[in-house]
């Protein structure tokens, strides 16, 4: 069984970016329209010897009703669905409530998580993630999905148990 990575956090911040950049793919739609993936979407990625499968989500912004809701729910699932949960957040738009909301469940859920603080490029790595540190769920990872700037890195350290 390969290990699944979930792709999780409010719309926007990534994570179709992630997942395509992870994957190699230009299937997960990226738009500057937040919130356009509505369901879980599957890939495969591999980094050095270690496959697994990456599930994209619409994500969750913390005031759920309509279309929202059901994709705050895909997104549960999905959490429930991995081993390893990626959680992104935006380093330039700073900490945003709906961060908090995630943070809170993903600390109830009992899956292992890593925070993720994506669009680091082009500004300064520390100050984009000084904000994040208030989440309480540990070392913020940075990078920029776009560039793939420390995503080698992250994947390393996530698929080190593995
Ligand atoms: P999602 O809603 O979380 O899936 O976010 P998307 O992957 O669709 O990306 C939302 C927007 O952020 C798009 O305009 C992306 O081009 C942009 N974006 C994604 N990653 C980065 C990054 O590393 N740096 C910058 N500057 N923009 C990014
Ligand atoms: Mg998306």
């Amino acid at each position: 069984m390969l290990p699944v990575i979930a792709l999780v956090g409010r719309p926007n911040v990534g994570k179709s970016t992630l997942f395509n950049r992870l994957t190699r793919s230009r299937d997960a739609l990226v738009a500057d329209l937040p919130g356009l993936t509505r369901d879980r979407k599957y890939g495969q990625g591999q980094h050095d010897e270690c496959s697994y499968i990456v599930i994209d989500t619409g994500g969750i912004t913390g005031d759920e009703a309509g279309i929202d809701k059901a994709m705050a729910q895909q997104s549960l699932y999905a959490i429930e669905e991995a081993d390893v949960v990626l959680f992104i957040v935006d380093g330039r738009s700073g900490l945003n409530q709906a961060d908090e909301l995630i943070a809170d469940h993903l600390r109830r859920s009992n899956k292992p998580f890593r925070l993720v603080v994506n669009k680091t490029d082009g500004i300064d790595e520390n100050v984009a993630m000084a904000d994040f540190y208030g989440l309480g769920v540990g070392q913020p990872l940075p990078i920029a999905a776009s560039h793939g700037r420390g995503v080698s890195q992250l994947m390393e350290l996530v698929l080190e148990p593995f």
